[in-house]
Order: C-alpha cells, then sequence, then structure tokens
C-alpha cells in the first residue's frame, strides 16, 4: 500500500514483505478504561498472577536511583547469579530483551535465504516470525493428532524427518504455548542424535520453572554433549516480571560469542537487570507461586472439564480448552462481559480458546462468567 507517495512495502524484502505482526490479544489498555482494571477477569497472557519476589521489587526501587546512568553492557551480577544456578560459566549465557529478543535473533544470525527453519505445527508463534523475518522458509511438521496423549504437541521424530540439508534451525518449546504439551529427555536425546551437529536446535523452556510432571525434562543437561544445543528462558512467566523483559539463552561459549556481535549493547535495562537477579536469589517465593500455579492448573481444568469441555494436558500456567464450533463467538461474550482470553484461530485451532491459570478468585470470576456467557450466547 502506498503511504505519502512511497510504497513502504516494496522497500522491504520478501520475507518482510510476508510478515504479519505478532497478534498480542485484545488492547487491554482500552478495555481496562471501559470495565476498570479491578473489575477485568484477564486471562489471556499467561502472566502470573502471584506477582513478584518482594526481592525483585526492592531491588527495582534501589536501582532507581541510577536510571541516569547506562546498565550494565555486560549484565555480569545477573550471568553470573544465573551461571551459578546452572552450573554453567557465564561465557555460556545471554541475556535478551525478553526470551523472544533472542527467539528472533537466532534466525537473523544462523538462517536466512535459501535456509529452512522446522518447527513443530502450534508451536510458538515467533518461530515461524523469526525464520520469516530472517528470509528463511518456515516448515511446520506435523503435530500428534487428537487422541495422542499429548494431543497437538510436539513430535520429535516427524520434527527430525523435516529436517533437510537447508535447515540451520530448529525451535522446540518444552512445554509448548500454545497447547501446554511437553517431551521428555529420551524424545529430545533421540531427535538430537539425528539432526547433524550444524544444525542448531533451540529448546524454548519459557515454562520450565512451572512444569513438575515426572516425565517433564529441562535440556540443561544435555548442552555439555551437545554443542548445537540451546536453551532460552525466561523471567516473565514463574518469576512474574514480564513487564521488566528479561530473558536469556544457555549455550556453548562459542555460539553466545557469535550472537553477542548482534545484541544491542544495553539490550537489558537496569531494572530488568536488579529485579532478575534479586527474583532469582528467592527460591521460596519461586516454589510457592509454581506450588500454587500447579494446584489452580488442575482445579480449573476440573471445572472446565466438569462442564463439558476438552481440556488439554498442560504443564504451564495456561490451559488450551476446546469449546467446539461456537468458540469465537462465546469469546467475543466473554470480552463483552470483561474476561478476556486468548482466541487460538491464528494458530488453526478456531474451536479453542487459551485460558491463563489465575489465582483462585480470578479463576473463580472467569467460570461465573463462562457459566452467563454460556447460557446467554
Ligand atoms: N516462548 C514461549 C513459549 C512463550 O510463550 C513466550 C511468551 N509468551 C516467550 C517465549 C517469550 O517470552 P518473553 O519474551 O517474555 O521472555
Amino acid at each position: 500500500m502506498s503511504q505519502g507517495g512511497i510504497d513502504f512495502e516494496r522497500l522491504t524484502s520478501d520475507g518482510i514483505r510476508r510478515l504479519r505482526a505478532y497478534d498480542p490479544g485484545h488492547d487491554l489498555v482500552a478495555l481496562r478504561q471501559s470495565f476498570g482494571a479491578n473489575v477485568l477477569v484477564e486471562l489471556g497472557s499467561n502472566e502470573n498472577p502471584y506477582g513478584p519476589s518482594p526481592r525483585a521489587r526492592a531491588a527495582v526501587l534501589a536501582a532507581l536511583d541510577d536510571i541516569h546512568r547506562y546498565p550494565d553492557p555486560l549484565g555480569g551480577g545477573l550471568k553470573r547469579a544465573l551461571a551459578g544456578k546452572h552450573g554453567v560459566s557465564a561465557s555460556q549465557i545471554l541475556l535478551g530483551n525478553g526470551s523472544h529478543e533472542l527467539l528472533m535473533q537466532f534466525a537473523q544470525v544462523f538462517a536466512g535465504l535459501g535456509c529452512s527453519v522446522v518447527a513443530s505445527q502450534y508451536g510458538f508463534a515467533v518461530y515461524a516470525l523469526a525464520a520469516q523475518a530472517a528470509g528463511a522458509d518456515f516448515l511446520a511438521a506435523p503435530a500428534f493428532p487428537q487422541g495422542h496423549a499429548m494431543p497437538r504437541g510436539h513430535d520429535l521424530d516427524a520434527i527430525a524427518a523435516a529436517v533437510t540439508p537447508s535447515t540451520r534451525l530448529v525451535y522446540l518449546a518444552n512445554p509448548n504455548n500454545p497447547t501446554g504439551t511437553w517431551f521428555g529427555a529420551h524424545a529430545l536425546a533421540t531427535l538430537l542424535a539425528r539432526v547433524p551437529d550444524d544444525v542448531l536446535v533451540v529448546v524454548d523452556e519459557a515454562y520450565a520453572e512451572l512444569a513438575d510432571a515426572p516425565d517433564y525434562a529441562s535440556a540443561l543437561p544435555l548442552l555439555e554433549r551437545h554443542p548445537n544445543l540451546i536453551v532460552t528462558r525466561t523471567f516473565s512467566k514463574a518469576y512474574a516480571l514480564a513487564g521488566l523483559r528479561v530473558g536469556y539463552a544457555v549455550a556453548n561459549p562459542g555460539l553466545i560469542a557469535v550472537m553477542e556481535r548482534v545484541r544491542e549493547s544495553f539490550n537489558v535495562n537496569a531494572l530488568g537487570l536488579a529485579a532478575a537477579e534479586a527474583a532469582l536469589g528467592d527460591a521460596t517465593h519461586l516454589r510457592s507461586g509454581c506450588a500454587g500455579n500447579s494446584e489452580q492448573r488442575d482445579a480449573l481444568g476440573a471445572a472446565l472439564r466438569d462442564r463439558g469441555y476438552i481440556v488439554y494436558p498442560s504443564q504451564t500456567n495456561f490451559l488450551l480448552v476446546e469449546f467446539g464450533q461456537d468458540s469465537v463467538a462465546l469469546e467475543r461474550a466473554l470480552v463483552a462481559r470483561g474476561a478476556v482470553l486468548r482466541p487460538m484461530a491464528g494458530y488453526g485451532l478456531p474451536e479453542c480458546l487459551r485460558i491463563t491459570v489465575g489465582h483462585a478468585d480470578e479463576n473463580a470470576r472467569l467460570l461465573r462468567i463462562l457459566d452467563e456467557a454460556g447460557d446467554g450466547r
């Protein structure tokens, strides 16, 4: 489209021309204005309702004294804390302005025109964006079918089979957004054994701390054996610091050194660095939030199943729920009553909505609104 006489589309690359911007869901600022922030039930963005550690809040307040200074461009304090936590060296850690930034940059650095990027159908939306923005082809491997123990979850055999000589990157989310599904250590080890060494495998563990199933396993212990493995994590979910935008990757020091070339020098802000380091030191707060989430995830899942809806297995802080053909109308009716969920049509799942697990009060309010909207549609 021509604007002010310039066809900006024509000035972009093919990849950018085909791109659609990431869909962040409803305009929450506008909805809060019309409903009042305390009335709205906001369960669309997988945020943590328990809030961050009080130590993170205190660290942010203390860091305010120095906001006329640039942040530490090396993020040294946070990197050392993360290295200690994961038993790796600080040179294996890359900090990001949220893990989203890093997921985009892996494709920018390692994939491009003529390359392909592989992920699972129903994998996190950013993987396709990252591939296309870099000019690479995006290939979605078929997910597990309905009726499988992990319906619509990642089929790592199908993903390995989709890798071709042009593939540079594979993105896996464990657990995955929006399905909530997960995979175990054996499936990942098998995939890593099948994939050539020069194909980088990114395991996005944004929800890892919230997973407590015995068959869930982080990829971190495999890093030593697989220099082509990258694990990403975030402070947005279990640590409840989504507003401060801090994520990180753990990988081979050589790979991190290459990534450092494109990192904007001050990509993680001073408040984020301070808060994340403090939050990392408060294991008790982390545990209690994760335990609260597990308890509410089970309770909300059971309440939805009782109402006849299909609830997918989840190891995250959200549930993918099948409401049937009416889900588009239902979602509209819910928003009109002040409950914000995430529609899934963009993922090719128009019969589903994704529901963040809130605290007990929020979940009860959601169920009340759902019952009203379900009757009154
Ligand atoms: N990975 C997954 C699977 C996610 O769901 C999200 C956030 N929705 C992210 C990465 C990005 O999170 P952030 O940029 O806040 O670290």
